[in-house]
């Protein structure tokens, strides 16, 4: 599901998030079609955050004509550039594999990229200011944006954009993607104290997460049981939030004695790797307890015993290491990248083990592997699964059922509420919570006047 909404207003084209579809192939044909509105006329892209389905057509934007401001907070606009010349980098990676010389495109042969690392260079143009938490920044007389921190990912905000009419001011707040209370490196999510318009995402509207401690617990556990065995323990992880996620908690258990002591950890993700740097470099935009311990030089991310692996020789001399390493590397569905040899070379091990930390997909490896498919193939290879399984879930990036009515009654002023974001049977639950409220779920395209 992609995020992109647009706001007219006082005579301003304003655009909130710019995602791109994720999920099948059909979707990401979807993401070539051209927009509902003319690229040049927007004034403003105001970006919640990082993650493509809010920002991945930016680049797009921009090769088809939009010339205004992009505004987002500084961690934001540091992971972005990240996020998209990597998502440029794998698009021009899939077209090459689909292209071959004497085969023309419109032979359906031949997939041109959605974009390329040039175009996402390009759109990096277009950020103008900053956006710092809870500091209004002026969009036209009489209109502005404010950000507040969302508690979903590193910078991530809900935008309320107010706009004076008369002698009163009239508001309308986009919350992004709501995180989770609770976890340990990110603030919990700061409602805005007033808006007279929602507009919400319910991914999660319609269930309850796990604790974090329980799964902390339980991922500790299939850790040390793994290494004592003699076995590795593959970690397939998404480069941003979740790899610095667990390297936190994988911090926390070496300092705490809960981990084998001769364990080594390899972060084997380039952009892992840099994304940790954008926190390292933002630490004071992360919870108070993870910024103090930054502040004292003891960086949170860093276990004593961990190693980067940036470059493809790194990666490899790693499946030389028959036992007591702990591997994390994308991607998180096992869709491609590097996890897919570490799975090769550990699926078949009885004494490895697999976790999966993150959501996955129908139809994708990880999803056969934490289904308990016997084999999987990977390389054109059949590969049986004999090491341990493990699905922790407690670590989502995004609110439950319960943290999303939180957070939203904790917006006064408001009487209109509008669902996104999600499935359909997840915002019909979340609506049945929101009672004496208006609630309106807008389909793909549909306008309204607030
Ligand atoms: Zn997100």
């Amino acid at each position: 599901m992609g995020s992109c909404h647009l706001l007219e207003c006082l005579n301003r084209r304003i655009l909130i998030d710019c995602g791109m579809f994720q999920g099948s192939r059909e979707l990401a044909e979807e993401n070539g079609v051209a927009f509902d509105f003319e690229p040049a006329a927007i004034d403003y892209v105001l970006l919640t955050h990082a993650h493509l389905d809010h920002c991945g057509r930016l680049p797009l934007l921009a090769k088809r004509g939009f010339r205004g401001e992009v505004i987002a907070t500084p961690p934001t606009r540091e992971l972005v550039r990240l996020v998209l010349v990597d998502a440029a980098h794998l698009q021009e990676e899939e077209a090459r594999r689909h292209d071959y010389p004497g085969r023309r495109r419109d032979e359906g042969g031949g997939r041109a990229p959605l974009y390329t690392i040039l175009d996402a260079f390009n759109c990096l143009d277009r950020f103008g200011r900053a956006a710092e938490y809870e500091q209004p920044v002026a969009l036209a007389p009489g209109l502005r944006a404010t950000f507040f921190d969302a508690g979903h990912i590193l910078g991530s905000a809900s935008i309320r954009i107010e706009v004076n009419e008369g002698d009163r001011v009239r508001s309308v707040l986009f919350s992004g993607d709501i995180g989770n209370t609770g976890r340990p490196l990110l603030r919990p999510p700061a409602p805005p104290a007033r808006a007279d318009l929602v507009v919400m995402e319910s991914t999660y509207g319609d269930r309850l997460h796990r604790s974090f401690g329980a799964s902390i617990e339980e991922f500790y556990a299939a850790v040390c049981s793994a290494v004592a065995r003699g076995g590795n323990v593959v970690i397939p992880t998404f480069a941003l939030e979740r790899a610095q996620e667990i390297l936190y908690v994988l911090h926390q258990g070496v300092e705490r004695s809960r981990l084998p002591p001769a364990a080594q950890i390899f972060l084997d993700s380039p952009m892992a790797i840099s994304a940790t740097g954008i926190f390292e470099r933002h630490s004071e935009y992360l919870d108070p307890e993870a910024a103090r311990m930054f502040r004292q030089g003891d960086d949170p991310l860093h276990p004593a015993n961990l190693h980067f692996a940036r470059e493809a020789a790194d990666s490899i001399a790693l499946n030389r290491i028959t036992g007591g390493a702990i591997i994390m590397a994308g991607s998180g569905m096992c869709t491609g990248g590097r996890i897919r040899h570490h799975l090769r070379h550990n699926l078949w091990r009885k004494e490895s083990a697999v976790i999966f930390v993150g959501f996955a997909a129908a139809g994708t490896v990880a999803r056969q592997i934490i289904d308990g498919a016997e084999h999987v193939r990977l390389f054109g290879e059949e590969i049986p699964v004999r090491s341990t399984v493990h699905t922790i879930n407690g670590f989502s990036a995004h609110a439950d059922q319960r943290e999303l009515l939180a957070w939203r009654g904790g917006i006064g002023g408001c009487d209109t509420t509008f669902l996104v974001h999600s499935e359909e049977p997840a915002m019909r639950q979340l609506a049945e919570h929101l009672q004496g409220y208006r609630v309106e779920m807008p389909r793909l395209g549909e306008a309204f006047d607030l």
